[in-house]
């Protein structure tokens, strides 16, 4: 039976390789302005991976892989108020 970690992100669940691949595959056609720097990314997602909201690498408020949102530097958090916030205004 496929297990999958509802409060995990998609780097964390290993039978989502495929998924967290074709995600990486989006983020690397990102320009490179659009990008949040690497730490942020890492920041951003630490927030997710405590946060309620995260449902089997997807935040349940919007929707989106957390991996791909996080990546964007223009998206920010959801959440009321925000974990995270837009990188470039
Ligand atoms: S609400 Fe914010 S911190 Fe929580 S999973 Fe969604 S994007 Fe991540």
């Amino acid at each position: 039976m496929r297990r999958v970690c509802r409060r995990c992100l998609l780097q964390d669940m290993p039978d989502e390789a495929a998924l967290l691949q074709s995600v990486r595959e989006l983020i690397d056609l990102l320009e490179p302005q659009a990008r949040a720097p690497q730490e942020a990314v890492r920041r951003r997602l630490e927030a997710c991976a405590a946060c309620a909201h995260l449902n089997a690498g997807t935040c349940a408020l919007c929707g989106c892989y957390v991996e791909l949102r996080a990546a964007k530097a223009r998206m920010g958090c959801p959440d009321v108020p925000p974990r995270w916030t837009p990188q470039n205004g």
